[in-house]
């Protein structure tokens, strides 16, 4: 008997389980709540869905002023400045390929006037952020951090989001004290390797697509056809798409080439395998920019420079100078991320001499005894799994 309950009890924690690994993001959940909490809101995004243009109106890149808010509890998830630059960069490169022409920056002024970085530093008590309540992550007085006037921000919030959960956004039409997107610090900027494979910063440039708009491409309409996201140039899809397909893939909706578009940043393939906004999904984000979220075309929030990337401020330095072919190759501040670390040693030929996978680590000291090498100058490149270094040196 005892036995009976506790498989029953297995059994319903491992459903749950499966369902939050599969909704990886919480956005039409988190609409469902405000069904009950507040349908006037509610109706107003409804409304809003239905009636969307898709026209795309001016030429102008579209600037938007970003306040991220950090809200952590442990020191893994105080992110450092340069994963959000590494954020910034992910959002710029996805928002303007294919002429989205919408770009992010750090907001400049704070709604005071006084300059900011555009990254603001929380501390809570709250460990985990369960959906059911992570809206609080939104309100100082509940553990969180208020949002900035979402009328001059866009406001991101990272925090512990519930295991499963990588991020969710709310529609345009909400409330301005929750407008904004939410995501998990595990799955923010580029990410190390225990993120894998939402590790390249995919989820938030997915959260913004819902901050501007879009719907999956799936329609979430449960598996069948019924359902539409409402832009005429992605195919019909009847699930979210997972892992990293290739080649066409039909499904019940797309039963013929080119079937689905699993590439859409609105489904839910694997970071490194989202490429695209279609034509037409960039044309429903630029409607919403010019209607909904005109405010922030005006904003007097203004734009700080993204700082360095951690393929900026790295230094490669091989001593001793000049070498008879026994060096040491040091890699420093090569920040946080690395999964596959490799560094080789080339000919000008570009033909490899010698190679090594040293431990990931920010600074690493790596010995090569290459002194049958011919006089010449070398390539040392180093790869940490996102960036490339390189740097030349003699041998003589
Ligand atoms: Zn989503």
């Amino acid at each position: 008997m005892r036995l009976g309950i506790y498989l029953i009890l297995m059994l319903v924690c491992c459903s749950s389980n499966l369902l939050f690994a599969q909704e990886r993001c919480g956005t039409a959940a988190i609409l469902e709540q405000m069904k009950t909490t507040n349908p006037e809101i509610y109706a107003k995004i409804q409304e809003r869905s239905k009636t969307q243009v898709n026209a795309k109106i001016t030429d102008d890149i579209y600037i938007i002023p970003v306040v991220v808010h950090i809200v952590y509890n442990t020191e893994a998830e105080n992110l450092d400045d340069t994963r959000v630059y590494t954020q910034m960069n992910v959002l710029n490169e996805d928002f303007r390929r294919l002429n989205a022409d919408i770009e992010f920056c750090l907001a400049f002024y704070d709604p005071n006037g006084d300059s900011t970085t555009g990254i603001i530093r929380t501390y809570t008590d709250t460990t985990e952020w369960l959906l059911s309540f992570s809206e609080e992550v939104k309100k100082t007085s509940q553990m969180g951090d208020d949002a900035w006037p979402a009328s001059s921000y866009l406001n991101i919030w990272v925090c512990d989001l519930q295991d499963g959960i990588l991020g969710y956004a709310v529609s345009p039409g909400a409330s301005p004290e929750v407008d904004g997107v939410v995501i998990d610090y595990k799955n923010f900027g580029i990410a190390d390797v225990s993120s894998k494979p939402y590790d390249l910063g995919r989820t938030c440039t997915h959260e913004i697509g819902h901050w501007l708009g879009l719907t999956h491409v799936w329609g979430d309409d449960g598996g069948t056809c019924a359902g539409s996201d409402g832009i005429d140039d992605t195919p019909d899809q009847s699930e979210a798409t997972y892992g990293c397909p290739s080649d066409v893939l039909l499904d019940d909706c797309s039963t013929e080439a080119p079937g689905i578009m699993y590439q859409n940043y609105m489904d839910y393939t694997n970071d490194a395998c989202m490429n695209l906004f279609t034509q037409d999904q960039t044309s429903r984000m630029r409607s919403v920019m010019e209607t909904y979220r005109a405010s922030l075309l005006t904003s007097a929030a203004g734009c700080n420079e993204i700082g360095p990337l951690p393929g900026d401020i790295a230094e490669i330095l091989v001593y001793p100078v000049p070498t008879s072919g026994q060096f040491t190759i040091s890699i420093q501040n090569f920040l946080g991320y690395q999964d596959n670390f490799n560094i080789a040693v080339y000919n000008s030929l570009g033909q490899i001499i010698a190679s090594a996978n040293p431990a990931a680590a920010n600074n690493v000291a790596q010995y090569f005894d290459l002194s049958y090498l011919a006089a010449g100058c070398y390539i040392v490149k180093v790869f940490n799994g996102t960036y490339f270094l390189s740097q030349q040196f003699m041998v003589y």
